[in-house]
């Protein structure tokens, strides 16, 4: 029934179609840790709901009417931006989203035509190979380094053709923590040029960042905008809020992007065409009052650390993130499937990372409670020892 574009789709999520069940399975069991997505363990942060309740009061008659990215969001997050990133951004430069996907779908949709390229490295974010080849574009991916999961710049490079529109690039990293250094992007800004000016036409850079407020305290985060103009920026709320049912995030690019008032409106377009991609009213009128907030940080840094140190120590190779709220590990079964399946039986839900185009690795999710973490301990050292026996 479906169209040959959604059946690519489908084959293309296998492993994470398959392993939906098995969470579905056990996610409601008492004694479950849930470590599988980035949802939340806990009740939502103060002040969420009540920042929500307060603008559902109608101000006027046209509160509840149709919504495009209205001006109090886009001078709200222009603002925060300027004064966060310490480079320049205006309203008319910011179309709300709804979350980062809708800001990923819209920059697809505006800059990237059918039969052409979207590069971007492996492991990644599960969905974007779907969100290409749903605009009938050819995703490409190449592996980052494997020794500190940097991006690969040659690789990528050599990945370029004269069929490339957009590279997709996400700092800080899912799955793998990464935090990009100053460097890399420099270095991925002249690759960029380089090959932009080879072949006659501007490669764009789409610069995923839904996790650049978390960032712990060892790490620092530089966006790419910085070394390269031709940089369109997509951000969530659903991660530092830790409220992904409710939709909000952006896209935006700096003064330096060039034709950015043909953007403006390209982008306008995309959004409506692509299914009306705005937030909806509320969490526009709410986002000044959500703009500071925040999950707890030290505490998500305090799980990070003891995850680290246990899962260390029992002898899993990992390294600590420097971003996220996800820690990366090197299977002790290259099988990972096996390995979540068998964890899973024993009350622990952690993410195959073949679900990444990463096999022999597996993702934990630090958005699990203190408990959780604590009941997992014995069970992956169990896992390990039977394992490594
Ligand atoms: N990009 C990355 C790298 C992500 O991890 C996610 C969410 N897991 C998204 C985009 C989409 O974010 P949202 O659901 O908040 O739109």
């Amino acid at each position: 029934m479906a169209t040959e574009r959604i059946r690519q789709i489908t084959a293309s999520n296998e492993t994470l179609l398959s392993f939906l069940p098995i969470w579905e399975e056990n996610r409601h069991q008492p004694d479950i840790a849930d470590f599988a997505f980035g949802n939340p363990q806990e009740m939502v942060v103060e002040g969420f709901a009540s920042a929500l309740a307060s603008a559902t009061t109608a101000r006027d008659k046209g509160h509840y009417a149709y919504k495009f990215s209205e001006e109090e969001s886009r001078r709200t997050v222009a603002n925060h931006l300027t004064e966060w990133r310490g480079q320049r951004f205006e309203p008319e430069d910011i179309a709300m989203t709804p979350g980062a996907f809708g800001a990923i779908a819209v920059a697809l949709d505006t800059l990237v035509d059918v039969g052409e390229e979207v590069v971007y490295s492996d492991p990644s974010w599960f969905f974007y190979r779907s969100m290409i080849l749903s605009t009938g574009a050819t995703p490409i991916s190449v592996p980052v380094r494997g020794d500190d999961y940097d991006l690969d710049l040659e690789r990528l490079a050599a990945a370029i053709t004269e069929k490339t529109r957009l590279v997709i690039v996400n700092t800080p990293h899912n799955p793998t923590g990464r935090i990009y250094p100053p460097a890399t992007l420099e270095g991925l800004g002249a690759v960029l040029s380089d090959a932009s000016d080879r072949f006659g036409a501007p490669i764009y850079l789409l610069s995923d960042e839904p996790y650049s407020k978390l960032v712990f305290s060892d790490a620092q985060f530089t966006s790419p905008a910085r070394y390269y103009p031709q940089t369109l920026i997509a951000y969530s709320y659903a991660k530092i809020l830790l409220t992904p049912g409710q939709r909000i995030g952006w896209l935006a690019w700096t003064p330096q992007m060039p034709n950015r008032e043909s953007l403006r409106a390209d982008v306008f377009m995309a959004q409506i065409a692509g299914g009306w991609l705005f937030p909806s009213a509320i969490m526009q009128y709410s986002l000044a009052q959500l703009d500071e907030l925040s999950i707890d940080l030290v505490e998500l840094e305090r799980k990070r650390d003891l995850l680290v140190a246990e899962l260390g120590g029992a002898g899993y190779d990992l390294q600590s993130p420097e971003g996220t709220f996800y820690l990366w590990v090197r299977s002790p079964d290259p099988n990972d499937v096996a390995f979540v399946e068998m964890l899973a039986k024993q009350g622990v839900l952690v993410l195959p990372g073949t679900t990444c185009a990463s096999p022999g690795h597996f993702r934990i999710s630090l958005t699990g409670t203190a408990e959780m973490i604590e009941r997992s301990l014995p069970v992956f050292q169990t896992a390990m020892s039977s394992k490594a026996g």
